[in-house]
């Protein structure tokens, strides 16, 4: 388990020299875990308030103030822990990390150091290449400083205090690709058990990257840590931006210009990054154990109670949905991104649909509509019809009832407004009509106006019946079976 498995990527050729250079990448990754309220008070854990309204003594630092740890917090912290596969330890310490900030009221945030919550565990990345975790620790994360309001710069005290987990890699990636990877399979699994959920636009995941490189078979070189990345994109360009600065710095040969331990800033806009200090060294933040609170003590029932919690994993998921269920990668990928889709997915299939036909309409029709104008929903969980309404929409065009096309019409009503399948077919007038004196009727007419089409036909171009079959479907309201009219087409024209 400590070792990287799978292939190690190439890492990339410098135009310049034509030297491979290996990228060299860890991740830390704050996400704010969703607490009704903050880690150490009673206030309010919520984004989008009015500034400084959920603010109490305790959080806005006011001397003789005292935390008391949100026990739920914790639960959480365990819970993603847990999912990936970290030992979790029943006694931690907090730590005061002193610095100064306007949005740090106290000076100084209560974290983790010496001794976190937790230590190991990974994930694997699609490849098969694990991408191992040094630790996760949980700290209050700090307010929040304005700086767009002209000279002045404002503070916004309301998530000071809210409960952050912060996981910490070791220096396992090799590529802005698997740097992207493994914060979307780590994203999906803390949404999955319910912890966050990961909005980076409202800040509750955010990422700093780590970054150096190396010749092969080199030891590790000064690393840069970048900040500010406000996007899964910015941290891939980020990335690709330093590892190409770097290589140019070692290869332009002055050891004064060589890349040294500092943090940075990416600034999008114009696609660079740019120092924003010399790396402070952790004896800068004169940790000692927060005298405010006891060790954290974990028991054995919090950890099994949390364990009891863990739904399937999305990768668990995957694996079964395409060994188990026959379906393909890309159609299991879609399912299982986000848990509510794959839930309704699953209870598609306990109300008795096929998995390839409840799959190919979440997949295909459902997902895309979400979000369309005359649709309410914009997820799943605010559909307006149930999973066994689905699966009877699936049953209905099993048994003939309902074409594609009419069932299409049926879900669309369904996304609207919701209601039962049968009744929608009824009130819709939309059953298949498979009445083989109707469709021949039909079928009649449609051959008598094209009178070139039999001739086609007759002379061996089979394909030319499809301007005949497009005429009955129009006739019938797109309501004929269509297998039912080719081959009432076809005897029509060999009987002549
Ligand atoms: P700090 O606490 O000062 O941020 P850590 O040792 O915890 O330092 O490392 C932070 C991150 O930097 C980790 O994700 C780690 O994997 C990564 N890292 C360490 N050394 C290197 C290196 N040489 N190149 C790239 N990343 C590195
Ligand atoms: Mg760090
Ligand atoms: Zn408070």
């Amino acid at each position: 388990m400590s070792e990287v498995l799978g292939p190690v990527p190439q890492g990339v050729t410098s135009p310049r020299t034509g030297r491979r250079w290996i990228p060299v990448i860890g991740l830390e990754v704050h996400c704010q875990l969703d607490t009704a309220t903050k880690l150490f008070c009673g206030c309010e854990n919520r984004f989008g308030a009015e500034p400084n309204t959920l603010t109490c003594p305790v959080c806005t630092g006011q001397p003789g103030a005292l935390p008391v740890l949100n026990r739920h917090a914790v639960e959480l912290a365990v819970r993603a822990a847990l999912a990936l596969g970290a030992e979790v330890h029943h006694e931690s310490v907090f730590a005061r990390k002193n610095y100064f900030y306007p949005d740090l009221p106290k000076g100084y945030q209560i974290s983790q150091f010496e001794r976190p919550y937790c230590t190991g565990g990974g994930l694997e990345l699609a490849g098969g290449r694990r991408v191992r975790l040094v630790r996760i620790h949980i700290e209050e994360d700090a307010g929040k400083a304005i700086h767009d309001r002209g000279d002045a710069t404002l503070v916004d005290l309301n998530r000071a205090g809210v409960p952050l987990i912060e996981s910490v890699t070791e220096p396992d990636l090799r590529s802005s690709a698997e740097a992207h990877e493994y914060l979307v399979a780590l994203r999906e699994i803390l949404r999955y058990v319910g912890v966050s959920d990961c909005d980076m636009e409202k800040g509750s995941l955010r990422c700093d990257v780590n970054v150096s490189v190396q010749l092969p078979g080199e030891g590790l070189r000064s690393r840069v840590e970048v900040k500010n990345l406000n996007s899964f994109r910015n941290v891939q360009a980020a990335i690709e931006r330093e590892i190409v600065r770097q290589i140019e710095a070692y290869e332009g040969g002055d050891p004064e210009r060589y890349p040294e331990q500092e943090t940075r800033l990416y600034d999008p806009q114009r696609d660079e990054t740019r120092v924003m200090r010399r790396k402070e060294d952790s004896q800068d933040y004169r940790y000692f154990p927060e005298p405010d609170l006891p060790p954290l003590a974990l028991d054995a029932a919090t950890l099994e109670a949390q364990r009891g919690l863990l739904p399937e994993l999305p990768a668990a998921r995957r694996g079964r949905y395409v060994g188990e269920l026959g379906l393909s990668q890309y159609d299991a990928g879609v399912l299982t991104s986000e848990r509510a889709v794959s839930d309704f997915f699953e209870a598609t299939l306990r109300a008795g649909a096929a998995p390839k036909a409840a799959a190919n309409w979440i997949a295909n029709e459902v997902l895309r509509a979400l979000g369309e104008d005359d649709v309410q929903a914009s997820t799943f969980g605010e559909l307006a019809f149930r999973p066994v309404e689905l699966a009877s929409l699936v049953a209905l065009v099993d048994e003939g009832t309902l074409s594609n096309n009419a069932a299409r019409k049926v879900l669309a009503h369904m996304l609207r407004e919701g209601g039962e399948p049968r009744e929608l077919v009824d009130a819709l007038g939309l059953a298949q009509v498979s009445d083989s004196q109707a469709v021949e009727a039909w079928c009649r007419e449609a051959l008598a106006q094209r009178p070139q089409v039999a001739e086609a036909v007759r002379g061996g171009n089979e394909k030319a019946v499809g301007a005949a079959m497009g005429a009955v479907m129009g006739m019938s309201g797109g309501r004929a079976d269509p297998g039912l009219v080719r081959q009432t087409l076809l005897r029509l024209i060999r009987e002549g």
